[in-house]
């Protein structure tokens, strides 16, 4: 039993202000109240910040803004981000369940820690848990594990559905801490473990992400979410991609794709992104174009299947997307 006080926020400063070394914010307690009954996170505070007014989801001149505080369901379900962003919709669907989609709020989604499952015995090393401890995953049961970006400290993987389709779409990350606001793109709030794992992104302590941003609809049409997992529903991706295309008769305009379920943070394929725009929408080519997103991929012991499967989801995303078949 570890004993912990609770304080619950009515405004953002106070809750800023509530937060001292050792506390957590606690939002739909999906992911936190799991990690601290497992004895993996000890806090000695917890600072409700349910009854924070983020809850909104309104238009801007330059998009959309979402609180932080909105839960999964309510963003998938929105009718704004149904008709302009239905790849966000798809990704939050395509995670835990309708019950978890309920109480899960988006600033807790980018925040959830890793599903590796040494990260989650605390009678194993893992260096993410307790830095030093060493990397159980690297020689061991390492199937879930990451192909991207990993190192000799960490190989685990963030298990975020959303985050991959915000990554995609180029969103916006609002913060605000004791000392005033800032804002990043989505795609620098995560990070890759280096010499660090501990640290899953680049929130620095007592800081609050208050909202989203999307900018303004640019992937309306042709987008899809694949995710591959060991069940259709209820867990976590083994490899997933998010792909959006605009087309322009039968040639690719404009393209994002990210994948999830391999790397430290939502992975960008760049070179692949490169290589198809401007060019015939054909399977031809996005075969060419999975084949370079896979260069410097690495596999371990137990996950060498996704060195097939990554670029075949990318193959299939991209075939969903478009309606290409051919
Ligand atoms: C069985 C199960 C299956 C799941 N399957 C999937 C899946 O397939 N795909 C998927 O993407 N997710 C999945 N999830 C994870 C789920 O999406 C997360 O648990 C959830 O999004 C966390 O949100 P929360 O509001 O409950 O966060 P909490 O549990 O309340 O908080 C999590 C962390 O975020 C911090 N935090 C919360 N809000 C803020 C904020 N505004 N600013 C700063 N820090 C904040 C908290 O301090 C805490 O450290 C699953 C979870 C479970 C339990």
């Amino acid at each position: 039993m570890n004993p912990f006080t609770y304080v619950r926020a009515t405004e953002t400063s106070g809750a800023i202000r509530a937060l001292g070394r050792d506390s957590h914010f606690l939002a739909g307690g999906t992911n936190l109240i799991d990690l601290m009954k497992m004895g993996i996170v000890t806090p000695e505070k917890l600072v409700d910040i349910t009854h924070l007014p983020l809850k909104h989801i309104s238009r801007t001149p330059t998009g959309l803004s979402i609180g932080a505080l909105c839960t999964n369901s309510e963003v998938a379900d929105h009718p704004l981000v149904l008709k302009h962003y239905p790849l966000l919709s798809m990704a939050f669907n395509a995670g835990a369940s309708p019950q978890l989609r309920n109480m899960a709020t988006v600033g807790g989604n980018m925040m959830q820690r890793t599903r590796c499952p040494y990260f989650f015995d605390t009678a194993l090393p893992c260096n993410k848990r307790v830095p030093g401890s060493g990397c159980g995953a690297l020689q061991g049961y390492n199937r879930m594990h990451a192909i991207f970006g990993a190192s000799d400290q960490c190989i685990a993987v963030n298990p975020s559905d959303m985050s991959i389709a915000l990554t995609a779409l180029e969103a916006t990350v609002h913060i605000q801490g004791a000392r005033g606001g800032r804002i990043l793109p989505f795609a620098d709030f995560h990070r890759l473990p280096g010499d660090t794992p501990e640290k899953d992104n680049v929130l620095e302590p007592g800081e609050l992400i208050t909202s989203l941003t999307l900018p303004l609809p640019a992937f309306p049409d042709h987008v899809h979410y694949l995710k591959i997992r060991d069940r259709t529903s209820y867990a976590f991706a083994l490899v997933s991609v998010a792909a959006a295309l605009q087309l322009d008769g039968g040639n690719v305009r404009a393209v994002r794709l990210v994948m999830g379920g391999v790397a430290h943070k939502p992975w960008r394929l760049e070179a692949a992104e490169d290589f198809l725009r401007g060019k015939p929408a054909t399977v031809e080519n996005f075969r060419q174009a999975a084949y370079l997103a896979m260069q410097g991929a690495k596999a371990y012991a137990y996950n060498q299947f996704k060195l097939t499967l990554a670029p075949n989801a990318i193959v299939q995303a991209l075939k969903t997307a478009s309606g290409v078949t051919a």
